[in-house]
C-alpha cells in the first residue's frame, strides 16, 4: 500500500522570499507539488490565474467555505486566502508531498487537522531587511506594506509553533536546508509506520 505524501506547511512573513525559494526548490523535485490557493485579492502584474492563485470573488469564496471546500482559509490584508481541499487530499492519497505556502492562521488550522504535518517557517535575517525587501518589490502601496509589516511581527512571534525555521539570507542555502528537511521527514518513522508494517508482515 502506498504511503501517504507529506503535508508540508511553508510559512513566513510576506516579502521574506518564500516564492523564490519554492520556485528553485521545485526544480529538483519529482514527488512534490505546491497547492494553488484561492484568493480574493487582485492579481499582481505577471500573476496568472490557476498558476499563482485562483483569483475569485468574495461571494464565490464564501460559498466554498460554506460547502466545506476549503481545507483552511484566513483573512490577510483585507482579503481572503484559502486552500482548496480536493486537490490536496487527492495528491496526499497518491503519495505526493504537498506544500502549502500559507500564513500563520491557516497553518494553525492545518495543525489541528494534520498533526503529522511538517511545519516550516522562513525568517528574514532582520526586520529591517524584511522592510527593505517588501519595499523594493514595488508591488504594494505604503499602506499595504504597513499592514504586511504588522502581520509579519505577529507571525514571527509565533514561529515557535512550527517544527523548523530557516533564515533566508541566501536563496541557495535556504533551498538546501528545506530539501534536507523534506528528505529527513520522508525517512522519519512517524511517517513510515505503514511501510514498516507492510514489509515486516510480508517477511
Ligand atoms: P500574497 O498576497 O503576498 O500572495 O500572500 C499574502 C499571504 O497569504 C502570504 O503570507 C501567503 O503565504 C498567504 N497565503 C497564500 N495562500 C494562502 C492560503 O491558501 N491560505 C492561507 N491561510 N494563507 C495563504
Amino acid at each position: 500500500m502506498a504511503e501517504r505524501g507529506l503535508l508540508i506547511v511553508f510559512s513566513g512573513p510576506s516579502g521574506v522570499g518564500k516564492g523564490t525559494v519554492l520556485k528553485q526548490f521545485m526544480q529538483t523535485q519529482q514527488n512534490c507539488t505546491i497547492s494553488i490557493s484561492a484568493t480574493t485579492r487582485a492579481p499582481r502584474p505577471g500573476e496568472q490565474e490557476g498558476v499563482d492563485y485562483y483569483f475569485i470573488d468574495k461571494e464565490r469564496f464564501e460559498r466554498m467555505i460554506a460547502g466545506d471546500a476549503m481545507l483552511e482559509y484566513a483573512c490577510y490584508g483585507g482579503n481572503y486566502y484559502g486552500t482548496p481541499r480536493g486537490p490536496v487530499e487527492e495528491q496526499l492519497r497518491q503519495g505526493i508531498n504537498v506544500i502549502l505556502e500559507i500564513e500563520l492562521v491557516g497553518a494553525l488550522k492545518i495543525k489541528e487537522q494534520y498533526p503529522k504535518g511538517v511545519f516550516v517557517f522562513v525568517m528574514p535575517p532582520s526586520i529591517q531587511e524584511l522592510r527593505r525587501r517588501l519595499t523594493s518589490r514595488g508591488t504594494e502601496k505604503e499602506e499595504a506594506i504597513a499592514l504586511r509589516m504588522e502581520a509579519a511581527r505577529t507571525e514571527m512571534e509565533q514561529a515557535m509553533l512550527y517544527d523548523y525555521i530557516i533564515v533566508n539570507e541566501d536563496v541557495e542555502d535556504c533551498c538546501r536546508k528545506f530539501e534536507a528537511i523534506v528528505v529527513a521527514e520522508g525517512c522519519a518513522v512517524r511517517h513510515r509506520k505503514e511501510f514498516i508494517r507492510e514489509v515486516s508482515q510480508n517477511a
